[in-house]
C-alpha cells in the first residue's frame, strides 16, 4: 500500500482542512531548532481534537504509514525531523486550557498548549506551574511531555514527568488509551504514564 493511498484515505476521512498537502502548508517549519537535516512531510496532518488524532493514526497504521508528532519544534536533537517517507502530525490545533481544578489543585490541558501559557493560566488562577525553559513561549506540553524536559527548575522540582498525574494517549493504531487522572492515589492497574513521557529517548537511541 502506497503513502499516495493513504493520503487519499486521510483526506476522504478528514478533509483538507485537517489534511494539508506540501503545496497547501507552503513554506511552514517543518524542522527543530537541531540544526540537523530533515525532509518536508507527504502531508501535514493538523487535527482538532483526540478523536481526529486516533482516525488519522487507524487509517495510517492500515496503510503501513509512518507519522512523526510535532509539538512546537523547539527540541533540540532532531526527533520531529522527518526522512522523506513520513507524514507530520501537529498538534498546534489542540491549543486548550481544558480545565483548572481549584480543589484538587490540577489542570487538565491539551498536549499542544504552549508551555507559556500552561504557566499563566495557573498563576492566574493561584497556582505555581514549576516547569519552566527558555524555549516556553514555543514549544508544547506534549513536547515537554516526550522529551521529559527538566527545566531550570529541575533541582526544585524534578522532571516533568514528576508533576504529572495522568496522561490520555492515542496510540499507533488509533486506539485510545484513557488515563486522565487528577489523585496522586491510583491503584487502579498499570500505569502507563511512565512510559508515555519519555518518548523521545527510546526512538532516538533505536535510530543510532
Ligand atoms: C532555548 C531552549 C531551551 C531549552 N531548555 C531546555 C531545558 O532547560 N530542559 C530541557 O529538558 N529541555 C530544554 N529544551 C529542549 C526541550 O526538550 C524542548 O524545547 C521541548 O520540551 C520540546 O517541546 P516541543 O513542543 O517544541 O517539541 P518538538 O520539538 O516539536 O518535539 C520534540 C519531541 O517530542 C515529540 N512530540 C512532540 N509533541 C508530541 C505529542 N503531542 N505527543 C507525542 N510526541 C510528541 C516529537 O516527535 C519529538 O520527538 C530547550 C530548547 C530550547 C530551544
Amino acid at each position: 500500500m502506497s503513502s499516495r493511498e493513504a493520503i487519499g484515505a486521510l483526506r476522504d476521512t478528514l478533509g483538507a482542512d485537517v489534511v494539508a498537502l506540501p503545496d497547501e502548508f507552503g513554506d511552514r517549519r517543518v524542522v527543530d531548532w537541531s540544526g540537523l537535516p530533515g525532509a518536508t512531510p507527504l502531508a501535514l496532518l493538523r487535527s482538532r481534537n483526540t478523536q481526529e488524532v486516533a482516525q488519522a493514526l487507524a487509517i495510517c497504521t492500515r496503510y503501513n504509514q509512518p507519522v512523526v508528532t510535532q509539538g512546537g519544534l523547539t527540541g533540540l536533537v532532531g526527533g520531529t525531523n522527518l526522512r522523506g517517507d513520513e507524514i507530520a502530525l501537529s498538534l498546534e490545533r489542540m491549543n486548550r486550557i481544558v480545565e483548572i481544578d481549584e480543589v484538587s489543585g490540577t489542570m487538565t490541558v491539551e498536549a499542544g498548549v504552549p508551555l507559556q501559557t500552561v504557566q499563566e493560566a495557573a498563576s492566574a488562577a493561584g497556582f505555581y506551574f514549576p516547569l519552566d525553559l527558555g524555549a516556553r513561549g514555543s514549544c508544547s506540553i506534549g513536547g515537554n511531555l516526550a522529551t521529559n524536559a527538566g527545566g531550570n527548575r529541575v533541582i526544585k522540582y524534578g522532571m516533568i514527568r514528576d508533576q504529572v498525574l495522568g496522561v490520555e494517549a492515542v496510540l499507533a493504531n488509533g486506539e485510545i488509551a484513557g488515563g486522565l487522572n487528577k489523585m496522586i492515589k491510583n491503584n487502579s492497574g498499570y500505569d502507563l504514564r511512565h512510559l508515555l513521557i519519555g518518548s523521545e529517548g527510546p526512538r532516538l537511541c533505536e535510530n543510532r
